[in-house]
């Protein structure tokens, strides 16, 4: 039935995988799909670490490239000029240097059209508005008016699911407990500085390392 086919978008991160798994458990493996963005991040690791989770998972993975937003600079996943902040918060503009403005507003346009031409109803996004980077694109009001900007601009009733929004980072690992994720979870990449093993210091690896502290689980990023 193809209205219930999904669409995940995977970066190959920590929560876009768990949300991988939780579309596999909701709609069933062959239902799923994955689309990653090749927007010109400076780590390729993280496209890498996609295309494994994916075919670990046994399920399709597109990697689709948006030059765009290096092109746009300024922002600390993009350039390598720019240093990646040393601790979790945001600077005096209130957002922090990783935030890339519109980013999961053109991900998201780019996921419709793609599900669009392949009669595809449902998005599924790892974006939480609970211990999240302070990304105002990530939180729930924002998602729902695209998803109804999605359905209007494109004459589908698309629906976004956010099953980490209102989870916390601890309730995300317990989540990825219980779906059998932590295996695909070893694969998958976190560290705004793009190391294997990861850095340990930066805002990424924090904030993963705090989800893991507090569930109780050893990472398998650390150990695989
Ligand atoms: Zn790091």
């Amino acid at each position: 039935m193809t209205d219930q086919r999904a669409l995940v978008l995977l970066s190959g991160g920590q929560d876009s995988t768990t949300c991988l798994f939780w579309a596999i458990d909701h709609f069933g493996k062959n239902a799923v799909a994955t689309l990653t963005f090749d927007y010109g991040q400076q780590h390729r690791i993280e496209l890498d670490a996609a295309r494994r989770i994916a075919a670990y998972a046994g399920v399709g993975n597109t990697i689709l490239p948006i030059d765009t937003f290096a092109a746009l600079g300024g922002n600390s996943l993009l350039d390598s000029s720019i240093p990646v902040p040393v601790s979790v918060g945001t600077d005096a503009s209130g957002l922090p240097n990783t935030f890339v403005p519109g980013r999961n507003l053109v991900f998201l346009t780019y996921a419709a059209a793609y599900a669009w031409q392949r009669d595809i109803r449902h998005l599924v996004a790892g974006v939480a508005q609970t211990d999240y980077s302070g990304y105002p694109d990530c939180r729930e009001e924002t998602i729902l008016a695209l998803q109804r900007c999605l359905q209007l601009g494109m004459e589908r009733n698309f629906r976004i699911h956010t099953p980490l929004m209102h989870r916390s980072k601890r309730e995300t690992v317990q989540l990825a407990v219980s779906l059998g994720a932590l295996g695909a979870l070893g694969m998958s990449h976190s560290c705004y500085n793009g190391k294997r093993p990861p850095c340990g210091s930066c805002p990424a690896c924090q904030l993963r390392a705090k989800g893991f502290a507090e569930a109780g689980i050893e990472d398998p990023l650390l150990t695989a």
